[in-house]
């Protein structure tokens, strides 16, 4: 039985289920809670950065189907920070209560194959790639794409886990061996001018309302600084909020989706991956637009009409990854600083443990 959940409003005072209880769920509590919302927050692991600051935590596997029927019970719509929930668990949770963003749009950004074929099918480029599922699927990729080109699982990979760059002399049978077995895409491999980011929020109603595209540089593959807004033509711009609108138009997308995007040396748009949710990218909208990324988010699973995404400054963002939490003091003395936390207790290192944005004149 699926219900139709599609437009229902859900008013303040009700309880906001978030699946996934890292940082990012974290911060979107806290903005649910200045709009009046409990949160309940589903995921692994206890004392987790999410269920140190919501009102309820089930800390359960994402497999546990009756944990997440007595989640959904407590619940009046449910969204998710982490988007590798699995997808009999997506479909449980779809039948008992509003789930946004959508399984479909979920299934989508899951699989890297499903999501740059999705983005070809509407008139948006990606890098040319090849489904890979065995050492001849990758001789005949290779033979096709050419060196260099990138192999990545399609599922499950992230800061750069499960990826091997095939240079001039990398050997194919390793390449494979490194992927264990899982699908895998190899992608043509772009020549970038810089790599960007479009986070567009699309209501119940089909409303939609766009951050600025900003700059993202990456350390070890992981997001080390994002520069707000990019500093790159107007028309370019618009290209990339286009793009993202498209996007969650064909979608039929409900909630927050960020889009990655590379603008490559002779001046196009390619986008990368999608993630349908908050996004690192975005965390300097806390301090720097009149509606943060993470009250976005909020307005947009409950329903509400959707914030202004205007900047008012400019800003740098910098992860505090590891032992960078060690310089939370000096930070502190910084008048343009802004410093956020995310109460881990161990800083391993490429952990993210915290991040802080500089707010800029505009
Ligand atoms: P991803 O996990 O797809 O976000 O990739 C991590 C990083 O690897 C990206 O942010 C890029 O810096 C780089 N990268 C990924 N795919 C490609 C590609 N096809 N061509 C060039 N660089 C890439």
């Amino acid at each position: 039985m699926t219900q139709d959940f599609d437009t229902r409003v859900i008013a303040p005072g009700s309880t906001i289920g978030i699946m996934g209880n890292g940082q990012l769920g974290r911060m979107a509590a806290f903005c649910a809670a200045e709009l009046g919302y409990k949160v309940h927050v589903f995921g692994p692991g206890a004392d987790s950065p999410t269920e140190q600051v919501c009102a309820k935590a089930t800390v359960a596997d994402y497999t546990d189907l009756d944990a997440l029927r007595a989640f959904a019970q407590d619940v009046d719509v449910v969204t998710f920070e982490f988007e590798n929930v699995p997808h009999d668990s997506v479909k449980l949770l779809s039948e008992l209560v509003p789930v946004r963003p959508g399984w479909k749009c979920l299934h989508i950004s899951q699989n890297r194959l499903r999501e740059k074929t999705f983005c070809n099918e509407h008139g948006i480029g990606t890098a040319p790639f090849e489904a890979v599922r065995s050492l001849a699927d990758l001789e005949a990729a290779v033979a096709k794409l050419g060196r260099p080109s990138v192999l990545k699982t399609t599922e499950l990979g992230y800061d750069g886990k499960g990826q091997e760059k095939i240079n001039a002399d990398t050997d194919l049978a390793e390449a494979w061996d490194e992927m264990k077995g899982a699908e895998a895409i190899l992608e043509g491999f772009i020549s970038f001018e810089r790599e960007i980011s479009v986070i567009v929020a699309r209501g119940v109603q089909g409303d939609t309302a766009c951050f600025c595209p900003v700059e993202n540089v990456h350390t070890n593959h992981i997001l080390d600084v994002t520069v707000a807004p990019a500093e790159i033509a107007d028309s370019l711009s618009k290209k990339a909020e286009d793009i993202a609108i498209k996007l969650v138009t064909a979608m039929e997308f409900v909630g927050l989706l960020a889009v990655e995007m590379f603008v490559t040396t002779d001046g196009d748009i390619l986008v990368n991956e999608v993630a349908p949710r908050p996004h690192n990218s975005g965390h300097w909208t806390i301090d720097a637009c009149v509606t943060s990324q993470f009250e976005q988010f909020i307005r947009a699973v409950c329903g509400l009409p959707l914030g202004d995404p205007a900047h008012h400054s400019k800003a740098r963002m910098k992860n505090l990854l590891g032992d960078d939490i060690n310089d939370w003091q000096a930070i502190l003395t910084e008048p343009n600083a802004k410093l956020h936390l995310y109460g881990k207790a161990e800083a391993k290192p490429g952990r993210k443990m915290g991040h802080v944005t500089w707010v800029l004149p505009k």
